[in-house]
């Protein structure tokens, strides 16, 4: 590990400003002028990049944007809608609390401080930070994954710990530009020093990387002990077809308030049909054929589900205005691609 110098750190911070100005993504969510940003554009945008790439986050950015342009469209809309908008994004959470949160500030107006941000359910300290500075010109760090192993390798610390993290930050940030270092750092992060391959020939910073002087920058952080993953199983049941099905609402943290095919757990080495008979009783439906199974990786589960048909007169809901996650829209696909091969042997 190097100490950077205190006298280098105005150079440093020219050099990747400079970088910054020429380089920086040109993306949606950054228009306006710098440190005064329209504060809920950057929220939401900051929420929808929490757990999604930059490329998909445009295309859901546009689409939450044109459903509710302000706070107040999204304050006044029903959580169906909200749900509804932020379909395929995934950790519904987010969509919850950002309605919670917009009928607060509908209420009381937009918080001007790190401080007032932060106690808005849903926002933590990276959103907070980058909302304070960026809309505000607040002189708060962001602390996400790009700035740590930016930070990890510019100071070649192998175990970078979030205290050591955010202290390395904040002694960094820019206090005239505060948000357009913020921004830098991501950058830099996500187009030069990235996990893999890090473009040291390229980077702004290169003459003070204690990584890129070690002649091994990508061992800068080690890797982390990432936590086991989970696996789940269920059986669902597909009444209906892709456009118009039997839908139930969803319980708990993960998908809870989005719409699914109804399904019961099935247990490790359980019977699948026993629990499709099970589910089938509770529904009133006849059991069909199995469709085929889908998998989806949610946080640190990994859900199979086993998808069956079935057949029941109870009432079916169009697909297209319910929000379901992208573990029913597998299920939904694979009820398709049944009836297309079954046209397609007809056809024969
Ligand atoms: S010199 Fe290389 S390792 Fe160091 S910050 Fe730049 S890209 Fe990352």
């Amino acid at each position: 590990m190097i100490v950077l110098p205190p006298s280098e750190v105005p150079t440093l911070r020219a050099a990747l400003l400079t970088w910054f100005d020429a380089r920086g993504r040109e993306l949606p969510w950054r228009q306006g002028v710098e440190g005064r940003r329209d504060p809920y554009r950057v929220w939401i945008a900051e929420i929808l990049l929490q757990q999604t790439q930059v490329v998909r986050g445009r295309v859901y950015y546009d689409r939450f944007l044109t459903a509710f342009p302000d706070v107040h469209a999204l304050a006044a809309a029903p959580e169906a809608a909200v749900l509804k908008a932020w379909e395929g994004c995934g950790y519904y959470a987010r969509a919850r609390n950002l309605r919670r949160a917009a009928q607060l500030v509908a209420a009381q107006g937009f918080p001007e401080t790190y401080v007032g941000w932060l106690a808005l359910p849903g926002v933590g300290p990276y959103t907070a930070a980058a909302i304070a500075s960026l809309a505000y010109g607040g002189a708060r760090a962001v602390n996400d994954g790009n700035v740590r192993r930016v930070l990890a390798r510019l100071y070649g610390e192998a175990v970078p710990t979030e205290p050591w993290v955010q202290a390395r930050a904040d002694a960094l940030l820019d206090p005239v530009r505060p948000g357009a270092w913020n921004e830098a750092v991501m950058d830099l992060g996500a187009t030069v020093c990235t996990p893999r391959s890090p473009r040291c020939g390229a980077c702004p910073l290169a003459l003070w990387c204690a990584a890129r002087a070690s002649g091994q920058p990508d061992a800068f952080p080690a890797p982390k002990v990432r936590a086991a993953v989970q696996d789940v199983q269920a059986v669902a049941v597909l009444i209906g077809d892709e456009k118009d099905a039997v839908l139930e609402e969803r319980a708990g943290t993960l998908l809870g308030g989005l719409m699914g095919l109804p399904t019961d757990a099935l247990a490790d080495g359980g019977d699948a049909v026993a629990v499709l008979t099970r589910l089938c009783a509770r529904l009133q439906a006849r059991p069909g054929p199995l469709l085929g199974q889908v998998t989806h990786t949610m946080t640190h589960r990994r859900v199979t589900l086993y998808v069956y048909r079935a057949h029941s007169a109870a009432e079916r809901t169009s697909v297209a205005q319910a929000a379901l996650s992208r573990l029913d829209q597998k299920a939904l696909a694979l009820g398709r691609a049944r009836q297309d091969s079954l046209f397609a042997e007809e056809v024969e």
